[in-house]
């Protein structure tokens, strides 16, 4: 049989950097060149070979429903009918703003964008507006998308200025963003002691997904809060993974936190391209042309887009959705912690609900420092002899894994089956 990816990924490379168009699919951390996708279908991938996997990326999160729910098709199609795009508001972009409204606690104005980077750069731009300041605080393993303040590395000592992340990002916008250790209230404490009246944001993934899935301590978030309010600091949560995954309205319903903006995307675009942004109504009046704060997008609210994010929350309004996800999910990975321990190989698990990953040690994994000290060269063994198997898992140690309302029961076993054959050769290996 010949191999078709590995055709198109040599042909992609000479017209897309890298072959591929974001970094992580082409699968360098696990030494695996990416599997062009044909097809997909409920929780399965067909890749060019036409060989089927089963998939728990699940598009990086948005597809919890799985692949080509009937419902949701059904409602490109009929908005497709009407036309692709007009640059002009629609009925249907009213309804997703009630519904994103109605549903997730904090937000009670909401701008829809195209992508969750515009989300968070959109949140920290209005947020530096509203407050008259321009220092950010985040956390370092959280991932805000690629916007210029967003990619900043930590320096080397607490409370110190950022450095950029990437060529190309501006030092002195660099510095203005501080990247401390997640579940750090200390640090974060002493950051806003260093700089009085600077802050004017802090943004979080309330429960982390781009480090592996690592969980907020408890009163971490709270404390944040507490210290923002004190502070004439605007709160963002970051939920474009959390939001209408961990709970309808997301990890902020989930431990009943009100942040002061919000930022979701991915699960809201039912599988198009949407990010969306809201939050307090006094903040987010400051939003053009009600405000004097820019932001605006030729395509944003686009009808498909919109048609298909509607469609997939108007299915996830069910909240026995989230009672059978967290079934299916506790399944899951109840039966890979039991498979790894008959295997004779230590893992760690971290979920909340669909979300949840796989660490090789034995340490708690609580924060970017824990998460790096894991066993990478094992994930990349455990990716490898999974994906023999047909099981299709992120391409890195650190990244979620999905449970959508697709996968079912066999589906799972045959999973943990796979998983026990692949942890039994990672213990031989030892
Ligand atoms: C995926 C993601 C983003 C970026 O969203 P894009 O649509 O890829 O731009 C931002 N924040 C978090 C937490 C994400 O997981």
């Amino acid at each position: 049989m010949t191999d078709r990816s590995r055709e198109l990924f040599l042909k992609a490379q000479e017209v897309i950097p890298g072959g591929v168009n974001s970094p992580v699919r082409a699968g360098r951390a696990v030494g695996v060149d990416p599997i062009f996708i044909q097809r997909a279908d409920g929780c399965y991938l067909w890749g060019a070979d036409g060989k089927r996997y089963i998939d728990y990326v699940c598009s990086w999160g948005p597809m919890i429903l799985g692949h080509r729910p009937p419902e949701v098709i059904q409602a490109i199609n009929d908005a497709l009918e009407n036309g692709t795009s007009y640059g002009a508001p629609t009925e249907m972009e009213l309804n997703l703003a009630r519904m994103i409204v109605e549903t997730v606690p904090s937000i009670e104005m909401v701008r829809m964008v195209n992508s969750g980077t515009e989300a968070t750069m959109s949140a920290i731009r209005l947020a530096r507006g509203f407050t008259g300041r321009d220092m950010i605080i985040k956390f370092d393993g959280c991932y805000h998308g690629h916007a210029d303040s967003c990619l900043v590395n930590a320096g080397s000592g607490l409370a110190t200025f950022g450095i950029p992340g990437s060529p190309g990002v501006p030092v002195d916008l660099a510095r203005l963003t501080i990247s401390l250790p997640f579940n750090n209230l200390e640090a974060v404490e002493a950051t806003i002691k260093k700089f009085p009246d600077e802050v004017a944001a802090i943004i979080i993934e309330p429960i982390a997904g781009n480090m592996g899935v690592v969980l907020p301590d408890k009163g971490f978030l709270e404390g944040l809060r507490k210290i923002t309010r004190e502070n004439g600091i605007l709160l963002i949560f970051d939920e474009v993974i959390t939001g209408f995954r961990v709970s309808p309205g997301g990890a902020q319903e989930l431990y009943s936190i009100m942040p002061d903006l919000t930022c979701l995307g991915k699960i809201i675009g039912g599988g198009l391209p949407v990010g969306a942004y809201g939050g307090r109504r006094d903040v987010m009046s400051r939003v053009a042309p009600d405000g004097n704060i820019y932001q605006a997008g030729t395509l944003s609210g686009n009808p498909l887009a919109v048609a298909a994010g509607l469609a997939t929350l108007m299915i996830l309004k069910n909240k026995e959705i989230y009672v059978r996800l967290e079934e299916k999910s506790r399944f899951l990975f109840s039966g890979l912690t039991d498979a790894a321990k008959r295997a004779g190989v230590d893992i760690v698990i971290n979920r909340v609900g669909s979300m949840g990953s796989v660490f090789f040690g034995k340490n708690p994994v609580v924060d970017f420092g824990s998460v790096k000290h894991t066993d990478t060269s094992k994930y990349r063994s455990f990716y490898r002899e999974m994906l023999a198997q047909r099981i299709y898992l992120a391409p890195s140690p650190f990244e979620a894994l999905f449970v959508s309302l697709a996968h079912n029961e066999k589906i799972m076993k045959k999973t943990i089956d796979s998983a026990f054959n692949s942890f039994k050769k990672l213990g031989n290996m030892q």
